[in-house]
């Protein structure tokens, strides 16, 4: 098969992949099938281990195995072989030496920004982030001394007048970003001397955007999302530098974020399936979003793949299609917006987004409890909705939709 996914996706970077079943040379396709198979023996299904504690071989091994990281064997909240296998299929994806799996998404950005910075360091965030991850910055940081600037995620110079020299520790990136799917020209803030570049790649997922490759220093996962797929683990995870990954790991450790054995195990069995998923899902969602650009019941369509996206050629560059999500303005405000999302019977009402199912979320429901103000500042019209593309025909979507946006005309 052709490279379809339109880009050297092998992870250029200077590090090789893990290997724990699968061959740097391999696109992603096949390392996605074949990685993270080091504890399952000659099983072809991902093996489950629950257990919470192993037999140490001998009293003297004690110290060195609580002092290795990420030792698989011990105790769980240092490692288990489920999180480990599941950490080299993402590590092998990405074109990084490590992975470190969480509990969650958040367990992934809080303990790695609390990893790696300090009271009195300097963190340069972008405004328009998930929102759990603006709170953290915007509230818990400071409370901690951790001083935080946040930029327009557009406008790479602003990272770059926003670095303290010496003070800066990291850098935030989260690209593509709610609500209107905007960019961060990732290339641009990682060549930034000095700070971590950490990237929130969740709604990319590794089949559309490798931020290693491109020079960040970690790249982060909710793989809550799309890299489990299926809407049945709560999971997070990052990539980079084994050194760098260790380094979040001692944190980690003291935080409890370990992810579960059995999310681990279902992000591992979503993994195998991740590239048929996401190549569907971009395609259906490309299709939707054409059919909806012009469409006299929607007014805007926020949709990387799109050529009226104020940032396509940064898509173009960064990206090896538009992805599995875009947010549309419903023509006629919050009530119609309510209407569209009501009438819809394919598309389903639920938050989360990367999963089977086609999901739509209004922002400005969500957000009801935000002034009127600190919604315009995060984007958030009243009649936005997203929409996660699931799998689904495309066919069946689209005439969802229309009958919906017709309903919410009337
Ligand atoms: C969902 C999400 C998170 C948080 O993940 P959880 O697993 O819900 O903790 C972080 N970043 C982005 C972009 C997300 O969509």
């Amino acid at each position: 098969m052709d490279d379809d996914i339109g880009r050297d996706d092998t992870g250029s970077g200077d590090t090789a992949p893990a290997d724990a079943g699968a061959t740097p040379e391999w696109r992603l396709e096949t390392r996605a099938v074949r990685a993270g198979r080091t504890f399952g023996g000659p099983s072809l299904a991902p093996v489950l281990f629950p257990s919470t504690t192993y037999e140490v071989p001998a009293i003297d091994d004690h110290l060195e195995m609580a002092s290795t990281p990420r030792v698989t064997h011990y105790y769980s909240r240092f490692g288990s072989p489920t999180a480990r296998d599941f950490e080299e299929a993402v590590a092998a994806l990405e074109g990084a030496e490590a992975a470190l799996a969480f509990a969650s998404g958040m367990a992934a950005v809080t303990t790695t920004v609390l990893g790696l910075c300090s009271t009195g360091d300097h963190v340069v965030a972008q405004r328009h982030t998930f929102s759990a991850t603006s709170s953290f910055f915007g509230a818990h940081c400071p409370r901690l001394g951790i001083d935080v600037t946040f930029v327009d995620g557009t406008d790479a110079q602003q990272f770059v007048d926003a670095v303290r020299h010496g003070r800066t520790q990291l850098v935030f990136v989260e690209t593509p970003a709610n609500p209107a799917l905007t960019l961060t020209d990732i290339e641009a803030v990682a060549a930034i001397p000095g700070p971590f570049t950490v990237v929130d790649s969740t709604f990319a997922t590794p089949v559309v955007q490798q931020p290693l490759a491109l020079g960040a220093d970690l790249v982060l996962h909710a793989a809550t999302k799309g890299i489990a797929g299926h809407n049945d683990a709560l999971l997070g995870v990052i990539a980079g530098s084994r050194d760098l990954i260790d380094a979040v790991w001692g944190w980690h450790l003291m935080h409890g974020a370990q992810a579960s054995p059995f999310d681990a195990w279902n992000g591992l069995r979503g993994i195998r399936t991740l590239a048929a998923r996401v190549h569907q899902q971009s395609a259906t969602a490309q299709r939707l979003a054409e059919h909806l650009s012009g469409h006299p019941g929607v007014d805007v369509v926020n949709y990387p793949g799109l050529d009226s996206h104020p940032q396509r050629d940064l898509a173009k560059r960064q990206m090896a299609s538009g992805g599995t999500v875009m947010s549309i303005e419903v023509a006629g405000g919050a009530e119609a917006a309510k209407r569209f999302c009501g009438a819809c019977r394919v598309a389903r009402i639920a938050i989360s987004l990367g999963g089977p199912e086609t999901l739509l979320s209004h922002a400005a429901t969500i957000a009801a409890l935000m002034s009127p103000g600190e919604r315009a500042d995060l984007g958030i019209t009243d009649g936005l909705v997203r929409i996660s593309v699931g799998l689904e025909h495309p066919d069946d979507l689209i005439a969802d939709v229309d009958q919906a946006l017709g309903a919410a005309s009337g």
